[in-house]
């Protein structure tokens, strides 16, 4: 089926609308129509090839939610009329020992999981993601949504920022008698900082931002720290549990690892294009620091964090924008002046 779409054909041409190939259901298969699509700091440095590898035409997405059209004859899990999410990820080998446990993303099979942009699909070419009217996929990467369908816009986000923000709160064990840090109150951040809440950790805020400090105690933060101020800084010195760092640019990480306890451990889910300095060793062998990665989460977990956020009536706070502002969009995101999210409305893709 030709479906539209708003591409970009190389690292440094603005987006235009695109007609893209969906598959037709096979039995396995999900068509879904898309409603929105969340906007992803990494959909940006995607498009704008500040990550290896990537395929022009790209479209992409990673955050989208819709209703069943169709499915397969084999397809159990959805009927069409459905609320449903698709996140970072449309496949994966399936039978390593990620895939088995249910943390696709870290799929060890040949190619890895499959992107649901920019990943690979046989013969040269790449996905296309939820930047488009509709899309395709095996009801194993299908996600249940059990908000209510007014809500839809602000669902989106969790797709990516809610569930790359779960994964690690929930492996390192945030909750109640923790003490956890989420630095870059972005798209991420924002969400980091109600799951946190959420959980029944103490929550404290990292922001460079001072005019975002009231918000994020709305937001649920117990405390916010201005990062770029060292004495309010100095003040939380060794008394993480644990800390989630979202931000999307290189800087000094010393400054955190200090804010770690004995064994705390800063889990690095922001993704520069270019490396960070050095951490001093020094400052994690006397206290048994860690600094570690995650990436996104798992569709079990994926699930978890849906239904736990359905219960929890936890969304995320976004700005609807239409397709067609997506370099606007882009723009601001570069200056941090979104809060916190921007969600595509498709009916202006369709229009
Ligand atoms: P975002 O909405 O742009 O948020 C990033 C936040 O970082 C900003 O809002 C800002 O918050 C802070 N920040 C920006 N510039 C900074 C600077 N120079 N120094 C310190 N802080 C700064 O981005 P996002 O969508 O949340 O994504 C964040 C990063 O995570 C990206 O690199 C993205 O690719 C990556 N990511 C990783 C995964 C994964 O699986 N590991 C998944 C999704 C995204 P304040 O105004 O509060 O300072
Ligand atoms: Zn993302
Ligand atoms: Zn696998």
């Amino acid at each position: 089926m030709q479906t539209k779409a708003f591409a970009t054909q190389s690292p440094t041409t603005p987006f235009a609308p695109h007609s893209i190939e969906r598959r037709a259901p096979g039995p396995e298969d999900v068509a879904i129509d898309i409603l929105y699509c969340g906007v992803c700091h990494s959909d940006l440095h995607t498009a704008r090839g500040e990550w290896p590898g990537v395929q022009y035409p790209c479209v992409p997405g990673h955050e989208i939610v819709g209703k069943v059209t169709a499915v397969g004859a084999k397809v159990t899990k959805f009927k069409p009329g459905q609320l449903v999410g698709v996140g970072c990820m449309v496949d994966s080998c399936r039978t390593c020992a990620s895939c088995q446990d249910g943390l696709e993303q870290y799929c060890e099979g040949p190619v890895g999981f499959t992107g649901t942009y920019n990943g690979p699909v046989g013969g040269g070419a790449n996905t296309y993601g939820g930047y488009s009217a509709a899309i395709t996929v095996d009801q194993r990467f299908v996600l249940a949504i059990g908000h209510a369908e007014k809500d839809l816009a602000a669902v989106a986000p969790l797709l990516c920022a809610g569930i790359t923000t779960w994964s690690p709160l929930k492996h390192w064990g945030a909750g109640p008698g923790k003490k956890v840090g989420i630095v870059g109150i972005g798209g991420l951040g924002h969400m980091g900082i109600k799951l946190a809440h959420a959980l029944g950790a103490k929550t404290v805020g990292f922001t460079t931002s001072p005019d975002k400090v009231d918000e994020i105690k709305r937001l649920g933060a117990d405390e916010v720290v201005i990062s770029k101020d060292e004495k309010q800084m100095a003040a939380q010195a060794g008394s993480f549990d644990l800390i989630v760092n979202t931000v999307a640019v290189a800087h000094n990480l010393d400054a955190y690892v200090s804010l770690l306890k004995r064994d705390g451990t800063m889990v690095l889910v922001g993704a520069p294009s270019s490396p960070h300095p050095s951490p001093a060793v020094f400052n994690l062998v006397f206290r048994r620091r860690a600094i570690a990665g995650s990436l996104i989460g798992g569709i079990p977990e994926t699930q978890e964090m849906l239904d736990f956020c359905a219960r929890h009536n936890i969304v995320a706070d976004v700005e609807v924008i239409r397709m067609q502002e997506i370099e606007n969009a882009y723009a601001r995101m570069l200056k941090s002046d979104v809060k916190y999210r921007f969600s595509i409305d498709m009916a202006s893709l369709k229009a």
